[in-house]
C-alpha cells in the first residue's frame, strides 16, 4: 500500500476549521484508528487551522493549505497546515505553555502545547512576513 495523502486549499474562514477537522478524521479512518486517536488529530488539526486564521491572517484574507498524509505500513499519520501570514518572529517562545499575544484575554495560549500534547511529533517553522508552517505526526494503533 505505501504512502498516500490528500491536499487541500482553502479560505482563512474559522467555519472552514471545522472542515479540515472532518477532512482529517475521514482520511485517518483507513489507518482503523481509535476513537480517542480521531479526537487528538481533530483536536490538534483544530488548533493549527485556527491559529492560521486568527493569528497568521489576523482574521482577515488569506489561504490555508493542508497536506495529510499516511505511511500505512508504519501506521503513519502526518498533517501539514501552512499558512502565508504574518508569521513568528521567537518561535520557541511562541510554543511555550500560555504564551500568547492575543491582547483580548480570550485564548490561552495552549494550542502549541495541546498539538504537541495530541500528537507525537510536532514541528514549527514560521519567519514574520514569511508565513508559518505547522508539521505534525502521529502513530495510530500501535
Ligand atoms: P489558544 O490556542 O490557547 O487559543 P494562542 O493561539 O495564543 O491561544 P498558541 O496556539 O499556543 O496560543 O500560539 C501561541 C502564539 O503563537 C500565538 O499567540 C501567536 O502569537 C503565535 N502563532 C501561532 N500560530 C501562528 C500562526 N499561524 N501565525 C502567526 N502567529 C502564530
Ligand atoms: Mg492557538
Amino acid at each position: 500500500m505505501g504512502q498516500e495523502r490528500i491536499l487541500l486549499e482553502m479560505d482563512s474562514l474559522s467555519k472552514n476549521e471545522e472542515f479540515a477537522r472532518v477532512v482529517a478524521a475521514v482520511f485517518m479512518s483507513r489507518l482503523n484508528p481509535t476513537l480517542e486517536e480521531v479526537d487528538d488529530v481533530k483536536t490538534a488539526v483544530s488548533e493549527a487551522v485556527t491559529n492560521a486564521v486568527i493569528h497568521g491572517y489576523g482574521g482577515g484574507e488569506g489561504t490555508i493549505s493542508m497536506e495529510i498524509g499516511a505511511d500505512e505500513e508504519e501506521r503513519k499519520l502526518y498533517i501539514v497546515v501552512q499558512d502565508e501570514g504574518r508569521g513568528i518572529a521567537d518561535v520557541k517562545k511562541a510554543m511555550e505553555p500560555m504564551f500568547t499575544t492575543d491582547p483580548s484575554g480570550e485564548r490561552s495560549g495552549m494550542g502549541f502545547s495541546f498539538m504537541e500534547a495530541f500528537m507525537d511529533r510536532l514541528e514549527v517553522e514560521s519567519a514574520p512576513g514569511k508565513g508559518t508552517c505547522v508539521r505534525m505526526e502521529k502513530y495510530i494503533g500501535r
